[in-house]
């Protein structure tokens, strides 16, 4: 059993309560670590270490501060496979995908290492010749991270490698589910020289502690990644405090197939895409429009895709789904499948336990068709491992289908028509579109929604301008 702590003022530190909670591996369901479960108490104090701090490292250059954190980066690298292997027992995800995600990470911070030094301010012409004018961006100070585990790396990785590019320190509190990642990238940090209190990382009571960030005086921004849901409890809270937001919510992403691509290829890398990460992604392409020309064509390829897919313990070769994050998800999973049955839904492959499989919150991959826009799961957040797919003649009748859901994160169109392409783009109220293809995001492209998906952007330029406030500087009487 592995003790895990929280990191607080450069020092692994139990809870002020000595709470502690079990992590569970998804994939075994066995207890694997006995977790710090601290409180707003621990966070308090993270942000009193993380205020000290803020007063030498906010001080610091740019130039200096791309020096640790590309440092950092190597460290993550030459320890991958140590940090991926925890990842896939804390996570349930393959572990190739685990060591993706650690080297994007990585990439995120030699990114923002270098997008840091170029904060740049202007100089403004003013209506008064005896006056000059400009301005200059500066860090905002201690600033609050709360991530979801469906990304234990690149969740964090995006907004503590702004947030310390542009000066700021940081209180973290990574998801309870992984918390062995966030607590690896601190150590990576710590190697490459990072200061205490700089980064302070929590794990336990998410509620007492995203109270204690909003309340905090000196804690000047919360940049929030998970659900709409607590995404509105904090807004509620900050509407008191008046403390800074930046929210990157749920999605229900769109994919527009119309009747010229081909097909047979299509429904391959369709597979592939929707089933990344077992479908728990928020810019996961989740209700699938297809014309009705090749509706039942693509029904069939589709399938015949999604029943290849191999289920099973993210350390066994060839895995392309792990098991679900928790038991609460795989059964939010089961009950919209249930719903969507009701509803006629037709499951054409998957949605039972795997039949190879005795332990862990496994479901295999499936495919539902023959369903109306009214269904659970065209208006549901599904993440999980479930594909729905509906059918559509007209543009302007996708286009009024797709834009129908509170969420606006990303959405996909697929054809070989430019004009229809970009005229169905424009028409999407979504923050990212790809077409012809399924990975509308990048470490240099800003990543945000429409909607109720959310506020603000991360990574891209965009994302490290949410940590630094615009000063205007006006001198008179020249
Ligand atoms: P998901 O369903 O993706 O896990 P959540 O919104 O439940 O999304 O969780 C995302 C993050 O928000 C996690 O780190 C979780 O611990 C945290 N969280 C949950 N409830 C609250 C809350 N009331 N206030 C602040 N953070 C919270």
């Amino acid at each position: 059993m592995i003790e895990v702590k929280q990191f607080i003022n450069g020092k692994m530190a139990n809870a002020i309560s000595n709470g502690t909670m079990q992590l569970i591996n998804p994939a075994t369901e066995e207890v694997i670590a006995d977790i710090s479960f601290g409180d707003g108490d621990d966070c308090t104090a993270a942000i009193d270490a993380a205020t000290e701090a803020f007063k030498t490292w906010g001080k610091t250059t740019p130039y200096y501060r791309a020096e640790i954190l590309k440092k950092a980066a190597q460290y993550m690298r030459d320890n991958v496979v140590e940090f991926a292997t925890d990842m896939v027992h804390e996570s349930g995800k393959p572990l190739a995908e685990a060591k993706g995600e650690w080297m994007v990470a990585a990439n995120l911070f030699d990114w923002f290492a270098e997008e840091g030094k170029r904060a740049n301010g202007k100089t403004i012409p003013t209506n008064r010749i005896d006056k000059r004018s400009f301005t200059t961006w500066q860090a905002m100070g201690v600033v609050g991270v709360i991530t979801a585990w469906n990304f234990p790396a690149y969740n964090p990785a995006r907004a503590w490698a702004a947030a310390l590019a542009a000066g700021c320190t940081v209180v973290a509190k990574p998801s309870e589910n992984t918390p062995f990642t966030g607590l690896h990238m601190a150590t990576a940090l710590v190697h490459a020289g990072l200061p205490e209190g700089v980064l302070n990382v929590l794990t336990g009571d998410a509620a007492s502690i995203g109270d204690a960030m909003l309340k905090h005086p000196q804690l000047k921004k919360i940049s929030f990644t998970g659900s709409t849901r607590v995404g509105k409890i904090l807004m509620d809270g900050a509407s008191a405090t008046h403390t800074k937001l930046s929210l990157e919510l749920g999605g229900n992403a769109p994919v527009i197939i119309y009747d010229d691509v081909d097909v047979s290829a299509l429904s391959k890398t369709a597979a592939l895409a929707k089933f990344r990460n077992n479908g728990q992604v928020c810019i996961a392409p989740q209700r699938f429009y297809i014309h009705e020309n090749i509706y039942n064509q693509f029904a069939e390829l589709l399938s015949a895709e999604v029943a290849k897919l191999k289920v099973g313990n993210g350390f066994d070769d060839g895995v392309q789904l792990g098991p679900l994050i928790t038991l609460k998800q795989k059964q939010h999973v089961a009950d919209l499948l249930q719903m969507a049955e009701k509803e006629n839904g037709q499951v054409l492959t998957g949605g039972k336990m795997p039949g190879h499989l005795d332990k862990g919150y496994f479901l295999q991959p499936a495919v539902v068709a023959n369903l109306k826009q009214s269904s659970a799961l065209a208006h549901n957040e599904i993440f999980g491992p479930v594909l729905p797919i509906f059918s559509f003649n007209t543009m302007e009748e996708v286009i009024e289908k797709a834009n129908d859901t509170p969420y606006g994160l990303s959405a996909y169109i697929f054809t070989n028509n430019i004009k229809t392409a970009l005229n169905t783009a424009q028409q999407l109220a979504f923050g990212m579109v790809g077409i012809n293809e399924w990975t509308p995001h990048g470490t240099e492209l800003p990543f945000g929604g429409f909607n109720q998906s959310g506020q603000g952007h991360e990574s891209g330029s965009e994302g490290l301008y949410e940590y630094l406030e615009l000063k205007l500087v006006s001198i008179g009487a020249l």
